[in-house]
């Protein structure tokens, strides 16, 4: 930990946060003499008071041990962009249009990387009026089921959570040249482009 980068983040985020030196020691039951301290780079935060400290200044606490927050590069929002997280303790999915930070049940979750579909893992896809008709050939069963499907183009994303034991069939509204993603919860992430 280097006290004197994670004082300049805490000053930082104080800041724009508006709050005083006082307010943050108020909330967290300490010296403002403290906050002060911290911020002058003459001492880090006790370990004890890291989680606090952290919600206070909405930031996580590797970025306040480190002293550094990461910028993303701006990809315009371009949905196609998207990156998939699955979380191996609950199962809950999550889609960030573009890299970000994804925690969930205390872990950090990797972005899922896409496998181009398989016999098993694909999608059948009719055209009806101005949609898209989709049926899964997979099976549903409690353990081995499709657990999403999204469609991304440019700037729409289309996303449908599915069930064990349910009948995977759905419509999407027909945007041409996107792609598909759909998650088998036992054998990850796929990717079909659609014309
Ligand atoms: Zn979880
Ligand atoms: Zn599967």
């Amino acid at each position: 930990m280097d006290c004197t980068e994670t004082g300049a983040l805490i000053r930082r985020l104080r800041t724009e946060k508006g709050f005083t030196q006082k307010e943050i020691a108020d909330r967290m039951n300490i010296s403002d003499k403290t906050v002060s301290k911290w911020e002058r780079g003459l001492g880090c935060p006790d370990v004890s008071l890291l989680n606090e400290l952290s919600e206070i200044l909405g930031v996580n606490i590797d970025r306040l041990l480190s002293g550094k927050l990461v910028n993303n590069e701006n990809n315009g929002g371009n949905m196609k962009k998207t990156e998939f997280y699955v979380c191996p303790t609950c199962g809950s999915f999550t889609l960030s249009s573009g890299k970000a930070e994804v925690s969930c049940c205390g872990r950090r979750l990797p972005p899922l990387e896409a496998k181009p579909c398989d016999e098993k893992h694909r999608l059948e896809i009719a055209e009806m009026e101005d949609e898209y008709f989709i049926t899964i050939p997979h099976e549903m069963s409690k353990e081995h089921y499709i657990g999403a499907v999204s469609y991304l183009s440019d700037n729409r994303c289309f996303t449908v959570k599915l069930y064990p034991e349910q009948n995977p069939e759905f419509r999407f509204p027909q945007v041409r040249g996107g792609c598909f993603y759909f998650y088998c919860v036992k054998d990850g992430l796929y990717s079909m482009r659609n014309s």
